[in-house]
């Protein structure tokens, strides 16, 4: 039986291994901290569940439902709620619906008539001759204006990368989006097809596949581990991944290094230069660790129902740089979806740091505490204390596919070619969403499978 080490628990690492098993390949996972999961952190307590990392995740690709069936997830999922499909952007210090069909981008009081004009107008810019590597920025102002960079493109782009447009990859950081240009000639127009072949847009239907668990996303991981159980090895970070003569070995604090006929490495882009890699093109790949990973806190609060103003009739707000707020956005936990706090209280998690402010994600809880709390009382007309609070710090949260990103791919592709059953996947690969990991971890482990000569056991 041939056998693959995986080195990280994240969900990138958890689903690799998942997926290599059905391949009918051994696998020991190698985690450097004491719990599975990764980002992935769900906290319950007092009635209230709180997410510590990512909040919910874009359901949608056949990887994504294949693994949800088979860990038997089904049954706990949940649908964001109707109500969440409003989302709301900070304007002058006030809440704005974020228009969503063409009557609203006519009316909104987000955008002046010169934004709106240059949304109507977009199919009559010509596609440009797409510069290998151009900013979100520069995109956006090609093809829009300044006012929709500032409101719409900005926010967005620190709600998904915590990241500034300017210095965001349009190709590598939003590559469909990006493509539109060329597969249809205009962002707007292929956005309204899209929108059409949804269904209605006036349907009063939650946003298109926003799901969670019942118990949270922390229910992914756990379900991976607990069907990986012993394979899982924690508190071990992987020190040493060498390629020799007999395949591959992999040396772990606390562990006796192992020989395997293959290696996954799932562990995040800035811990490259932490582990010797003794293949071809491994020195290469350890400057996968000057990849730019800002910091990012989370703080989650509960308060009484009646000490919130606002409805909170929404997913969450947004806030563009150019408002000047502490935080890059608060998403309304407990209108997203149902259980997250207990009867006549609400959740909200806040999001603090980001390329913006990262030394605000760094100070201590007491003013990060404070710069949140004087954002929440201006903008939702939030009153008193918080009832319930969680916290935590991301030092190095998300991976930014910043101008001269192909660089990194390259690095990769070519070290994947020069060493068969090498596979480099995670959130630095193909995208940070929950759903884009899992599935470029479901490919690299069936081309890793394929190169030992593995057929599925279970079929797909
Ligand atoms: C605050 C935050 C909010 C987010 N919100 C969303 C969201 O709402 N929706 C969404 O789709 N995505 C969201 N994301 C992105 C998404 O959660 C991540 O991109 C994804 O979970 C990363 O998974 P991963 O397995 O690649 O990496 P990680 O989760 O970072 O896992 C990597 C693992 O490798 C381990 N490791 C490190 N070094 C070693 C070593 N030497 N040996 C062994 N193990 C090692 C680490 O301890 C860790 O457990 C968010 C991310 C953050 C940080």
């Amino acid at each position: 039986m041939a056998a693959v080490a995986i080195v990280g628990a994240g969900v990138a690492g958890l689903t690799a291994a998942h997926r290599l098993k059905r391949h009918g390949i051994r696998v020991v996972v190698y985690e450097a901290s004491g719990r599975a999961g990764g980002v992935i952190m769900t906290e319950r307590r007092d009635g209230y569940l709180a997410e510590l990392g990512p909040n919910s995740l874009m359901s949608g690709g056949k990887a994504l439902a294949d693994l949800l069936s088979q860990l038997g997830l089904d049954a706990s999922r949940v649908e964001a709620q109707r109500e969440a499909r409003k989302r709301y952007i900070v304007r002058k210090g006030r809440l704005v619906a974020l228009p969503t069909t063409p009557s609203q981008v006519l009316t909104t009081r987000l955008l002046s008539n010169g934004a709106k004009l240059a949304i109507f107008g977009e199919p009559m810019v010509e596609p440009g001759d797409s510069p290998m590597e151009e900013s979100v920025a520069t995109f956006v102002r090609r093809r829009f204006n300044q006012e929709v960079l500032d409101y719409i493109a900005n926010p967005f782009v620190g709600g998904i990368f915590a990241g500034d447009p300017e210095q965001l990859s349009a190709r590598h950081a939003l590559p469909r989006l990006h493509g539109l240009e060329h597969t249809h000639g205009s962002v707007v127009k292929a956005l309204g097809q899209m929108m059409k072949a949804g269904g209605d847009e006036r349907s009063p239907a939650p946003p298109p596949g926003l799901i969670s668990f019942a118990g949270g996303l922390q229910e992914i991981p756990d379900a991976l581990a607990r069907e990986l159980r012993s394979e899982i090895r924690l508190k071990a970070p992987a020190t040493r991944i060498r390629r020799g003569t007999r395949g591959w070995t992999v040396d772990a604090a606390y562990q006796a290094s192992e020989l395997y006929d293959g290696v996954i490495y799932a562990a995040p882009a800035h811990c490259a230069d932490d582990v010797e890699l003794a293949f071809e093109g491994g020195d290469r790949v350890k400057t996968l660790a000057s990849i730019t990973h800002p910091p990012v806190a989370v703080l989650a609060l509960g308060f009484r129902a009646e000490d919130v103003a606002h409805p909170l009739d929404g997913f969450g707000f947004l806030v563009p740089d150019v408002e000047r707020r502490n935080v890059l956005g608060v998403l309304f936990s407990s209108t997203v979806f149902p259980g997250r706090a207990p009867a006549g209280h609400v959740l909200l998690t806040a999001f603090v740091g980001g390329v913006r402010h990262p030394d605000l994600a760094n100070a201590d809880l007491g003013t990060l505490t404070a710069r949140v709390l004087d954002d929440l009382r201006l903008l939702l007309g939030v009153r008193g204390e918080p009832t319930f609070r969680t916290f935590h710090l991301w030092p190095k949260a998300i991976p930014q596919y910043a101008l001269s990103y192909g660089r990194f791919k390259e690095i990769m592709d070519d070290a994947e070619r020069r060493n068969p059953a090498l596979g480099l996947t995670g959130s630095y690969r193909d995208g940070v969403a929950v759903g884009e990991v899992i599935g470029a971890a479901v490919q690299t482990a069936d081309r890793v499978a394929a190169q030992l000569g593995a057929a599925e056991r279970h079929g797909q």
